[in-house]
């Protein structure tokens, strides 16, 4: 670039930053038991006579309109000096200010946090927890400029964890409202420790107690790190910061650009539990690359009024589990055949699942918003996961690209070309068709066939003739259909209530409901126990007569046994030279 062209482009840059407008914001937590974070939103260097501010009604990452907008309290704008300016509600996430004609706009308002979970926040006197898009509102049309946000802790808070940029002290910079609310807040007296891996310096904050090591932690997460991105090729991050909830309710995760909330029970670090934690640590991790960075183009920049569909949760969800597992075998956690036991477990989980024939994985996909994430009691008739579906149709293309390429191409090589293409070329995304486009491009064929029938279809997966290329013949192990009634329970306060009702089964053919209370069977009153022993005596075709309860009226039904197949494939090895060399290049271990 010569002189003076620099020069007058420093001039057009200049001339527009003197009149954008201005955002910056102040989160004050002044009393933690109440539950309240204070926000100060200073909007400067303004032109128009009014403007519109908003909540997100989501959080990305978790498809569910959530309705920040209900935790907001006392919205007020003052001008410069302090005169209240006119503030309405126009609908139910945005607020319409009147500046007339005022260049600078202060807005307060409160936000009631009291959830704690990764995708919401949290306060109270031990810690405050700021997931952005349930905290943060934005102007609207103006997502695009970069501000500050100062934080003033809590007296009895010593520590900031966060992947924001630091501007010395409590202040912090983001360079547009996405990565304002993509950085995670911890604000307490967690505790930190750090570890280097693939180049990057990473920091883990840990908020309650639990039998965590920190020395095996830092040798086990950075093996993960270290895997993963030999898996991309490539680590786009300089820092990375863990958030980690020790609490007591069943783990979570939620994917950022350069941090991760994870929420795990307090006691997860030992045996099975600990895999289960690592495996997590693996899963929101590879979202940084997946999901991220490369990405459907509805899922970033993102419009946070509404739901953003995509086909695509089944790659996005799903490819991530399926490296989730497979980093754990690229990093030595599990042997070959402890990683196969669980790939068929899911294998088997799907293909048990009555909602697998019905909804096709790219419907899950599309409908995570109102299905996945609003699952009801007949959900298990009528859908099924795009993390496991998706799981499994990454193995496939795995092993159907190790194969085609003799083990000189793996997955990773196709994923490293999505990155490329949609991240750092230009960073803008793909489509679906896209993405099938890319795959085929990848593999110079057409892959209708694959997408008909197992993305946009629900044929069985033809699991033969996948893992023939790595050498190992699949058994359809299902035994001939076995007497079942078709339906769970669960005992609450006492009573036996039916909770689940499979279709087609012979409790929905015989009048059986969810809600149903189980009291007598044959005459003999039971609970959870006694009705499973009784159940397990009768054969297809046997009748028996049952006695529930619903809505607190008796009634007798007369019930006829009924059958099912639970399918259940198995592997063995048979091996050739080449197929025992590709076999071996799958589940290789990468680092020691
Ligand atoms: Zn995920």
């Amino acid at each position: 670039m010569n002189k003076s062209i620099f020069l007058l482009l420093g001039f057009i840059y200049f001339s527009l930053a003197g009149y954008a407008v201005n955002v910056d914001y102040t989160l004050g937590m002044s009393h933690p038991n109440s539950h309240y974070f204070e926000v100060d939103m200073e909007v400067s260097d303004l032109k128009e006579k009014f403007i519109t501010i908003k909540m997100p009604v989501w959080a990305p990452g978790s498809y569910l309109v959530r309705e920040f907008a209900k935790s907001v309290n006392q919205v007020k704008a003052v001008d410069a000096i302090g005169n209240n300016l006119e503030i309405k509600k126009v609908n139910k996430n945005s607020w319409r200010i009147e500046t007339k004609g005022v260049k600078k706009v202060k807005i307060s308002y409160e936000v009631y946090a009291f959830e704690l979970s990764v995708r919401t926040s949290f306060l109270d006197d031990s810690h405050g927890y700021v997931n952005g898009t349930s905290m943060f509102m934005y102007l609207d049309g103006e997502k695009d400029i970069a501000g500050q946000l100062t934080i003033k802790p809590h007296q009895s808070f010593s520590k900031i964890s966060t992947a924001l940029k630091s501007k010395g002290g409590n202040v912090y910079a983001y360079d547009d409202y996405d990565q304002l609310v993509d950085c995670p807040i911890e604000i307490g007296n967690q505790k930190e420790f750090h570890f280097d891996a693939a180049g990057v310096h990473h920091t883990v904050a840990m908020y309650g107690e639990g039998n965590y090591d920190i020395p095996t932690l830092k040798t086990d997460m950075a093996k993960i790190v270290e895997a993963e991105t030999i898996i991309m090729g490539e680590n786009p991050n300089k820092e990375y910061l863990f958030i980690i909830h020790n609490i007591t309710v069943p783990s979570g995760g939620l994917e950022h650009k350069n941090s991760t909330t994870l929420q795990v029970n307090r006691w997860t670090y030992e045996g099975d539990a600990y895999l289960g934690f690592i495996s997590l640590v693996a899963h929101e991790y590879f979202h940084l690359w997946n999901v991220k960075r490369m990405r459907p183009k509805t899922l970033g920049p993102f419009d946070y009024d509404c739901e953003n569909y995509t086909d695509l949760l089944w790659v996005m969800e799903g490819f991530t589990s399926y490296y989730d597992e497979l980093a754990l075998r690229r990093a030595g956690f599990y042997t070959q055949e402890e990683y196969l036991a669980k790939l068929f477990g899911t294998i088997n989980y799907v293909e048990n699942q009555p909602g697998n024939s019905v909804q096709p994985v790219a419907h899950a996909s599309f409908d995570a918003w109102i299905k996945a994430y609003r699952s009801n009691e007949n959900s298990v008739n009528t859908t099924i996961s795009y993390y496991s579906k998706g799981q499994i149709l990454a193995a496939m293309l795995d092993l159907y690209i190790i194969h085609k390429f003799k083990a000189e191409k793996t997955l990773d090589d196709f994923l490293q070309m999505l990155y490329a293409d949609f991240y750092k070329k230009s960073d803008v995304g793909y489509t679906e068709e896209e993405f099938q486009a890319s795959l085929e491009s990848f593999l110079d064929e057409d892959m209708d066939w694959f997408f008909d029938k197992y993305v946009y279809g629900t044929q069985v997966v033809n699991y033969k003739k996948f893992f023939k290329g790595v050498g190992l013949d699949i058994t359809d192990k299902t035994k001939g259909a076995s007497p079942t009634l078709g339906i769970k329970t669960k005992t609450e306060d006492g009573k036996l209530i039916i909770r689940t009702v499979y279709a087609g089964s012979a409790a929905e053919k015989y009048g059986l409901s969810v809600n149903d209370e189980i009291i007598a069977f044959e005459g003999y009153r039971v609970d959870q126990d006694d009705f499973s022993d009784y159940v397990r005596t009768k054969l297809s075709g046997d009748k028996f007569e049952l006695l529930i309860a619903r809505d607190n009226i008796l009634m007798s039904y007369e019930i006829i046994m009924g059958e099912q197949q639970r399918l259940k494939y198995v592997y063995s090895k048979n091996f050739d030279a080449t197929t025992e060399k590709q076999f071996n290049h799958w589940l290789r271990v990468d680092v020691q």
